[in-house]
């Protein structure tokens, strides 16, 4: 069993790792890069999203692929799947079912901003100009989630003749798996163990990840190789103080976030502390159809929380069903926000404010300095969030010049990935502490990562870049 490194190697996004087994090829993930926006000279800055790498030819023939395992539905290791089918890729899916849930709620939404970008570049073309064209279509996603499979986690499942997947709870997102592949052959059992993403211990919802019994290989993300995250009790308080601000202040709360995990952990809190943080005195706006669906797919599974989440969800106020949560589907119930001055929580996206209704609503709260601004997320540099959180005095939206008078607070702890010492403890469980590859992180933290496995655990590592082949 060999494994091809063609994503997310030396960098966070496009998961794409490419796996030949008894003469059969499996992908493990297939995702979108994010966060460049370089060759669309008509977008504005930070806004980019289908660059010409998520149009590029695939570096293997799609039609070569036998089978394909989904990790989990963020669409940083799912989003070029429709693109796959697309260009002759035709064999099984195996995934979550929560997975699926969600996948066919996202990547709906990637074909949707992929036509937007398109026609956007396209409304100012220039003479001999190429028009752009849509990554891919509705129609390329449904024929996509047709090929989806659920395999549930903890169910030793037969994908390919001699070739066994397994896959475990990540605690990353709803439906978040490890991948362990198995392959019978040459007087011997060959294990191959892709960590996907993995979350934090005590996050909440989510279970804590499985721990694994043993591997010959282990690939393994490396987000936060080099960081700590700050407590949950800390996060907590820092949210209270927000909020006892903001009723001294009389203000409305903006909270930029992302629909998947953040915003449902954000609610978590609104239910668990609902009394606590004086939440009752406000309107809270989820306003974002995407987080709303995410957060009714969030509901129908249930089964997959962790035990205080089950407690919380039977004796509290529900999450999605607190009494003054209003969520905006449509635009028209959105812009009536606009004309609301104090009281509101609103949480919108998108979690960096590249785009998306949270654009409208720090145009009419930047100015107001009885105004809360709170990121949880993870600000890439040159997005509006960055520049925000920045300390910048004046931002442009929608062409005009906007104060930042408003208090910005940045709450960090949470993150939907585990820290150094998360990783490391994860990876400590494993039998043999294996030879691991670290994909998914950004040089120098995956390099940190591996000194840290090197002194505590004595591994062998590897810092994979595309192209690169590891033999199990
Ligand atoms: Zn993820």
């Amino acid at each position: 069993m060999d494994i091809v490194f063609h994503g997310a190697a030396g960098e966070v996004t496009g998961s794409c790792h490419l796996v030949e087994v008894a003469g059969k090829r499996v992908l493990l993930d297939c995702g979108m890069i994010q966060g460049e926006s370089q060759g669309r000279p008509n977008r504005p800055q930070g806004e980019g999203k289908a660059d010409e790498r998520n149009a590029a030819d695939f570096p293997f023939d799609p039609e070569s692929v036998d089978v394909l395992v989904l990790s989990h539905a963020h669409i940083d290791h799912t989003g070029r799947v429709p693109l796959l089918v697309k260009r002759g890729f035709a064999g099984p899916i195996f995934t979550h079912p929560a997975t699926i849930d969600l996948a066919a709620i996202m990547l709906a939404d990637a074909a949707n901003i992929s036509a937007m970008d398109a026609e956007r570049d396209n409304r100012h073309l220039q003479p001999g100009q190429k028009p752009s064209v849509p990554l891919y279509a509705q129609a390329d996603v449904d024929a996509a989630t047709r090929l989806m499979r659920p395999v549930a986690y903890g169910t030793p499942t037969e994908i390919l003749p001699g070739v066994t997947l397994t896959l475990r709870d990540a605690g990353h997102i709803l439906g978040s798996a490890t991948v362990e592949l198995d392959a019978a052959g040459e007087g011997a059992t060959h294990i191959l163990v892709f960590s996907g993403d993995l979350g934090p211990n005590g996050t909440p919802i989510l279970c804590d990840p499985a721990p694994v019994p043993t591997a010959d290989l282990v690939v393994m993300e490396s987000t936060y190789g080099d960081r700590l995250h700050k407590s949950r009790e800390d996060t907590v308080a820092e949210l209270a103080s927000i909020f006892a601000a903001a009723h001294r202040d009389g203000g409305n709360v903006v909270i930029p976030a992302f629909a998947v995990g953040r915003t449902q952990e954000l609610l978590y809190f609104f239910a668990e502390h609902f009394d606590a943080w004086g939440l009752g005195a406000f309107r809270i706006f989820l306003d974002s159809p995407m987080a709303i669906r995410v957060t009714d797919a969030y509901d129908r599974h249930e089964d997959l929380f962790n035990a205080e989440a089950k407690k919380l969800w039977a004796t509290r106020p529900q999450p999605l069903k607190l009494p003054n949560l209003v969520p905006t589907a449509d635009g028209e119930a959105s812009r009536r926000i606009n004309g609301i001055h104090g009281h509101a929580v609103i949480i919108a996206g998108s979690g960096m404010c590249t785009g998306g209704r949270i654009r409208h609503h720090l145009r009419y709260n930047l100015a107001n300095p009885a105004a809360h601004i709170v990121f949880v997320g993870y600000q890439a540099s040159g997005t509006l969030g960055r520049i925000i959180v920045d300390g910048a005095k004046h931002v442009r939206l929608f062409g005009d010049d906007i104060p930042v008078r408003a208090q910005v607070h940045t709450v960090g702890g949470l993150s939907a990935h585990a820290d150094q010492a998360g990783l490391s403890a994860w990876y400590g469980l494993i039998g043999g502490h294996p030879p691991v590859c670290l994909v998914h992180g950004e040089d120098p933290g995956r390099a940190k990562l591996a000194d840290e496995l090197k002194s505590k655990w004595g591994s062998e590592v590897t810092l994979p870049m595309p192209g690169t082949r590891v033999s199990v």
